[in-house]
C-alpha cells in the first residue's frame, strides 16, 4: 500500500546547523573526540531513510577510556565537592538551556527517533527540562538522619552519637533505549548529577542525535569537565562493556527484559548497584460505569502516542462486556482516522517506527495473531511495513484474541492494542495480573471503590485512574515483576544513586 512520505526540513536554524556538522563526536571528559577505532555509524531518519549524520561507533576501549575520565573527574570532588546549591545550580540552568532549545531539540528528536513534532515539543522535551528542574531541588535534600541508640556498653562517662550521611555512589553508566531519548535520558542524568555521581551515558544506536546535543548544553550549563561522559555505539559492545567493567559502580538501564537480564548477569563481577526500567505489557482495564467517551479517547491514546513506543503504552485493553463493543469500535474508529505521516508535518498523528526491523518486527506479531485466530478491527494490512523505508505500521486493534496467544503476552512495542471482553471486575483483573510485566495500568470507572480497589489489586509499579499516560518528574516510575527493579522519577530516584554511610561515635 503506498504511502507518501517526502523528506522535509528542519525549521530551526539551530537544527539545521547541528545537521550541518555531518559529523557528531562523542564526549570524553572536556573534548569531543571520534572513536578509537576511527569507526562511525549513521543516524537515519526512520521516515524516509534519509542520512543526517554520523556518530561514533565505540568499542570497549571508548568504554574503557571513559570509565577512567569519569572515575578520575569522582576522584577529584569537583562535582561531589560542591555545596548541593552550586550543583543545583547547575541542574536549574540545564532544564532553562533545554527549554531555551525546545524547538531545535524537538526538531531534532522528530529527524532522528520519528516521532511527530508535538510529541517532543509539547511532552517529552518539556519533561526533561522537568527532569532537571526537579532534582535541582532534589540535590539540596540529600539527608541523613541522627540515630537514637540503645548501646549499654560504651565507656564509663561517655555517650553514644550516632548518624547516617548518604555519599554519591561513584561511576554510573547510563544505558538509554531508543522511544523517547530525550526525556529517557534526562530521567538517568539528572538525579545521578544531583547526588554527586559522574557518569558515562550511552545512548541507543537508533538515536544519538539529542543525547549529544543534551550534552554540549549540559556543558554550557556548567558542569565540570569529565562528570558527564558519553560513549555512542552498539548495546552488545559499548553498552556490554559498561555493564561489565569493574570500575563502574552503578548501572542504571533502561531497556527490554530481555537485555535487562543481560546488563544484571554482566554486572555480577564486581557487584554493581543495578536499577532496570523494563518491558510491560500494560493493562487498561474499562468499566461499564465509565465516561465511556474519555475511556475510549483514553484507551486510543495510551496505545498509539508515540506509535504505541511506550514502555507503558496500554496493550492490553479489557473492557466490560457491557460496554464492549462501543468502546472497541470506538477505538478502531480513533485508529483508522489517524493520520500517518513525516514527524515535520504538522497534520502527523502517526509517525514511523524507529527502523525496519522494529516495524517488521511488530507487522510480524500481527500477522501471526490474524493467523491464529484474532479479527482487525483497524489496521493488519499483510503486505508489510508501509512507507518509504518500510518503518510505518497502521494503528491496529484486534479482538477474538486469546490469553494463550503471543500478541497477548509479549510487548509488541507498537501501535497495536489487543481487546477482550470480561464480564467482572475480577476477571478483568486477574487477566490484567496475567502476565509476567507490572509496570502501569488504568482503570477507567465512575465508582471510587472500584478505582481504589483495582488500585490496590493491579500488580504494578503505577495506577492510572480514568488515565493514562500521565508522567511528571514527581512521580515514580518503574515496574514490578519483570518490568523492572527501582524507580525513576520522584524524590526515591535520587537514592539510586546514594550509598548509605552509619557512623556511630563515641563522644
Ligand atoms: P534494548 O534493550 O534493545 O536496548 C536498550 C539499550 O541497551 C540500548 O542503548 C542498547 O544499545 C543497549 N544494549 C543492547 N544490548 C546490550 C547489552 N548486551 N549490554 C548492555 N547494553 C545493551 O531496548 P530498546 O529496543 O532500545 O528499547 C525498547 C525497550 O525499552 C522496550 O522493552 C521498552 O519497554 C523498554 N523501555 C522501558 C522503559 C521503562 O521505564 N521501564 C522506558 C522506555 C523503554
Amino acid at each position: 500500500m503506498p504511502l507518501d512520505i517526502s523528506a522535509l526540513a528542519p525549521s530551526q536554524p539551530a537544527a539545521q546547523a547541528f545537521l550541518a556538522r555531518g559529523d557528531h563526536p562523542m564526549l570524553l571528559g572536556d573534548r569531543w573526540v571520534p572513536s578509537a577505532s576511527g569507526q562511525w555509524m549513521q543516524a537515519v531518519n526512520p521516515a524516509t531513510g534519509e542520512v543526517l549524520g554520523r556518530f561514533p561507533d565505540g568499542d570497549a576501549t571508548d568504554a574503557d577510556r571513559a570509565v577512567a575520565v569519569a572515575r578520575a573527574a569522582f576522584g577529584s570532588g569537583a562535582w561531589a565537592g560542591l555545596t548541593p546549591s552550586a550543583r543545583a545550580k547547575v541542574l536549574w540552568r540545564a532544564a532553562e538551556l533545554i527549554e531555551q532549545h525546545i524547538d531545535e531539540l524537538a526538531e531534532l528528536e522528530t529527524l532522528d527517533q520519528g516521532k511527530p513534532y508535538w510529541v517532543g515539543r509539547y511532552a517529552e522535551i518539556p519533561g526533561a527540562a522537568e527532569q532537571f528542574r526537579f532534582f535541582a531541588g532534589q540535590a539540596q535534600r540529600i539527608e541523613g538522619q541522627t540515630l537514637p541508640t540503645s548501646i549499654n556498653y560504651q565507656p564509663a562517662g561517655k555517650q553514644l552519637f550516632a548518624y547516617t550521611m548518604k555519599q554519591p555512589v561513584g561511576v554510573v553508566a547510563a544505558i538509554v533505549p531508543w522511544n523517547s531519548p530525550l526525556v529517557l535520558t534526562a530521567m538517568k542524568l539528572a538525579p545521578a548529577l544531583a547526588a554527586g555521581c559522574c557518569v558515562v551515558l550511552k545512548p541507543a544506536e537508533d538515536t544519538s542525535l539529542t543525547a549529544l546535543r543534551l550534552g554540549e548544553l549540559l556543558c554550557e550549563a556548567g558542569l565540570p569537565p569529565g562528570v558527564l561522559n558519553i560513549v555512542t555505539g552498539r548495546g552488545d559492545v559499548v553498552g556490554a562493556a559498561l555493564a561489565a567493567h569493574p570500575d563502574v559502580d552503578k548501572i542504571s538501564f533502561t531497556g527490554s527484559t530481555a537485555v535487562g537480564r543481560a546488563v544484571l548477569a554482566a554486572a555480577g563481577g564486581n557487584l554493581k548497584k543495578v536499577t532496570l526500567e523494563l518491558g510491560g505489557k500494560s493493562p487498561v482495564v474499562v468499566m461499564p460505569d465509565a465516561d465511556i467517551d474519555a475511556a475510549i479517547e483514553g484507551a486510543a491514546n495510551a496505545i498509539f502516542f508515540n506509535s504505541g513506543q511506550v514502555c507503558v503504552a496500554g496493550s492490553r485493553l479489557y473492557v466490560h462486556r457491557e460496554v464492549f463493543d462501543r468502546v472497541v469500535h470506538g477505538v478502531a474508529e480513533i485508529a483508522r482516522g489517524l493520520k500517518l505521516g513525516h514527524g515535520l508535518d504538522p497534520a502527523t498523528k502517526i509517525g514511523p517506527l524507529v527502523s525496519p526491523k522494529q516495524a517488521q518486527r511488530v507487522h510480524r506479531y500481527v500477522q501471526q495473531a490474524l493467523a491464529d485466530g484474532a479479527e482487525a478491527l483497524a489496521g493488519g494490512n499483510p503486505e508489510g511495513p508501509l512507507g518509504p523505508h518500510g518503518t510505518f505500521i497502521e494503528p491496529t486493534v484486534l479482538v477474538q484474541v486469546r490469553p494463550d496467544m503471543a500478541c497477548v503476552r509479549e510487548e509488541i512495542f507498537g501501535p497495536v492494542v489487543v481487546a477482550t471482553p470480561v464480564d467482572s471486575l475480577e476477571e478483568a483483573l486477574a487477566l490484567a495480573n496475567d502476565s509476567i510485566y507490572g509496570l502501569a495500568a488504568s482503570v477507567w470507572t465512575s465508582d471510587l471503590s472500584t478505582a481504589h480497589r483495582a488500585a490496590a489489586l493491579l500488580k504494578s509499579g503505577t495506577v492510572w485512574i480514568n488515565c493514562h499516560l500521565m508522567f511528571d518528574a514527581s512521580l515514580p516510575i518503574g515496574g514490578v515483576q519483570q518490568s523492572g527493579w527501582g524507580r525513576e522519577s520522584g524524590q526515591a530516584a535520587v537514592e539510586n544513586f546514594l550509598e548509605l554511610k552509619t557512623v556511630c561515635a563515641v563522644v
